[in-house]
């Protein structure tokens, strides 16, 4: 059977652009997986450190079969296989980053996946373009992402053409 899950992508490193877009394609081709539909590109201001790059950002709306944590590592595949370095800094620069948003209406605490992904609530560079793949989409707990998008200040957020 299969489960939406939403998947959102970021780089502010080595062509942001061409790697949201390779990451894109790397996800239509994943095992017993649809990539549905994604997002437009956006360009975003960095989390934490200040001292890096704009990213570019999208989110991903795939059908799969795969189990959570089975699709989280090959999620991370992605992500070596786009010469991610994993470093100390929290926040830091990084070819690219795949975070699960949401693997249908799963919950989670597990250190290794937190579903929702936290970050989703507050971040416009996940609810806009989230909110653009699915408008009518309601979170586990009930809310609304187009309403979380509406109530969430742009964070200096544009639209890449
Ligand atoms: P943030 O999670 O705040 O966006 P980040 O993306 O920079 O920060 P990473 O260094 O990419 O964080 O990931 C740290 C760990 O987060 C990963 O090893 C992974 O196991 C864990 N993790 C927990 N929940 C999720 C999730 N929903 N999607 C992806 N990784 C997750
Ligand atoms: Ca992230
Ligand atoms: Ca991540």
């Amino acid at each position: 059977m299969k489960t939406t899950v939403y998947v959102g992508l970021g780089s502010n490193l080595a062509n942001p652009i061409y790697q949201v877009k390779k990451a894109l394609r790397a996800l239509e081709a994943l095992p017993v997986t649809d990539l549905r539909a994604h997002s437009g590109l956006y360009r975003s201001k960095p989390l934490g450190p200040q001292n890096q790059p704009d990213y570019i950002n999208a989110v991903a709306a795939l059908r799969s079969e795969l189990a959570p944590l089975i699709l989280l590592d090959k999620l991370q595949a992605i992500e070596n296989q786009q010469d991610r370095v994993r470093n100390a800094e929290r926040w830091g620069p990084r070819t690219l980053d795949l975070d699960m948003l949401l693997y249908g209406n799963r919950q989670s605490q597990d250190a290794r996946l937190i579903l929702p992904h936290p970050g989703l609530f507050e971040r416009a560079f996940v609810l806009y373009p989230l909110a653009e793949c699915a408008p009518d989409l309601v979170l586990p707990d009930g809310q609304s992402v187009y309403d979380l998008m509406l109530r969430c200040p742009a964070q200096g957020l544009c639209r890449v053409d």
